[in-house]
């Protein structure tokens, strides 16, 4: 187990939540979490690829390749992702690793989703191939990059930083031609709240359960950051897990710091849920004054509390 401190890898930042305040939402959100059937939406989620998969190389593999690509709509990138799966075979890790220059311009041929074009998924493929040759496993390759750099948000740079320099990028870019969104791809963790990476260090860390692995022992729950999107964002702010109005980094560790008052131990299990209510339309950026009658987080929400309900129910 890696021995940096679990306060959110830096440990500056303090919860948004007094002790009070958290001890009265923490009931109302684990009944959230608990009582509904959330595993049902990972089909809805990215998560539900490295699910068809046995062999933990793969696993974390496969959950790189979509946490990297899962920006924009799900309805729009799982399509893409299911072609790359598909020409993968069954066995992505092991793939991955005998790719070459050639094979790669054979196997993303015609690839394009929004900011990324074949060179750069080519970069991260092989980059993640010869990652795994030198190191033997994605987990071993973070827990590297979290000794050497000794903050959250510096493993996560020194981690994608790797697997972008692990990869033949000029012998890459003169086969399968420029790179477009290598930066959007495979982030640097040093601008925003890296939300995707978080996403796979929760996928790969917290759990098992029906939706996170739990495959890297080496890394505690109680290190992982929330990967904080637009649904986290707004219904965080809402239940007053942040002040903060912006997705940052900062904003990032002072939601966890509030979610650690509820569990020290697992402060990013509530991320599913918060997320895919959001996502899944019951909780939309503009309040719905019919779900926040019907919502079971509304005693716990500043607009829930202020939304008038006129049969007082
Ligand atoms: S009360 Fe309304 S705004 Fe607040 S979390 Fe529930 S649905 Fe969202």
């Amino acid at each position: 187990m890696s021995a940096l401190s679990s306060e959110g890898g830096e440990g500056r930042s303090r919860p948004a939540l007094s002790p009070a305040r958290a001890a009265a939402l923490k009931p109302l959100l684990d009944a959230f979490v608990e009582s509904r059937p959330w595993a049902e939406r990972v089909r809805a989620d990215p998560v539900e690829f490295p699910h068809r998969y046995d062999d933990p190389r793969d696993v974390e593999v496969v959950a790189l390749v979509c946490a990297s690509l899962a920006y924009g709509r799900a309805e729009l990138f799982k399509p893409k992702l299911a072609w790359l799966f598909d020409r993968l075979g069954a066995h992505p890790a092991k793939a991955v690793q005998a790719l070459d220059v050639r094979g790669a311009k054979k196997l993303l041929e015609g690839f394009v989703y929004r900011f990324n074009l074949p060179a750069d998924l080519g970069v991260l493929l092989m980059g993640v191939g010869r990652t795994l040759e030198a190191r033997g496993s994605l987990e071993s390759h973070f827990v590297a990059s979290l000794a050497t750099a000794g903050t959250w948000q510096g493993a996560l740079a020194g981690f994608a930083g790797g697997i972008r320099a692990a990869a033949p990028q000029r012998q890459l870019v003169r086969a399968l031609g420029p790179t477009r969104g290598l930066a959007h791809l495979l982030p640097s963790a040093e601008a925003g709240a890296a939300k995707r990476l978080n996403l796979y260090l929760r996928w790969m860390v917290r759990g098992p359960d029906a939706i996170d692995f739990g495959i890297w022992k080496r890394i505690a729950p109680s290190q992982l950051l929330m990967p904080l999107d637009t649904h986290v964002m707004r219904i965080g702010r809402w239940l007053g897990l942040t002040r903060r109005s912006t997705i940052s980094w900062r904003t990032a560790e002072e939601l966890t710091a509030s979610l650690r008052l509820l569990d020290p131990l697992d402060p990013v299990r509530y991320d599913f849920a918060i997320c895919h209510y959001g996502m899944s339309g019951a909780c939309p950026a503009r309040p719905v004054k019919l779900n926040c009658r019907r919502c079971p987080l509304r005693g716990a929400c500043q607009i829930g509390r202020r939304l008038r309900d006129p049969s007082g129910g």
